[in-house]
């Protein structure tokens, strides 16, 4: 039931997860991703795929990956390994949707306290 990480791998055919990416079946995956640009900072052209589950390696549903510029891939990985050092790499991607979060916050920060503002000018005091 519990499938590690390098099993999954050896299931697939390949014994590192580099051999992976450079697989038909992940190219062909990837290649389908590139026009939209970057999940997190909107950058447009070529992007990783980053792995939100990696449960279904080798038959990804859409769901299961986002594409990120590798800049922000970078980015993502970084906080992951900082915010979650104890847990395994599978286990972390997990967290991947609230780590985009905190990468995007700034931007969303500003837009609530915009918010804030106009409804405070006006509301009753
Ligand atoms: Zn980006
Ligand atoms: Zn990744």
């Amino acid at each position: 039931m519990n499938t590690t990480f390098g099993e999954k791998l050896r299931r697939f055919g390949v014994q590192t997860y580099f051999e992976y990416t450079q697989s038909g079946h992940w190219k062909t995956f990837v290649a389908k991703y590139h026009k939209h640009g970057c999940r997190a900072c909107g950058e447009p052209g070529f992007v990783q795929l980053h792995h939100v589950s990696y449960d279904r390696l080798g038959r990804e549903k859409p769901s299961d990956v986002i594409a990120l510029c590798p800049n922000c891939h970078e980015k993502v990985h970084r906080i992951l390994r900082k915010c979650y050092p104890n847990l395994s790499l599978d286990q972390q991607v997990k967290h991947s949707m609230h780590v985009l979060g905190l990468t995007q916050r700034t931007k969303a920060n500003k837009k609530r306290r915009h918010k804030k503002k106009t409804r405070s000018a006006t509301s009753r005091r």
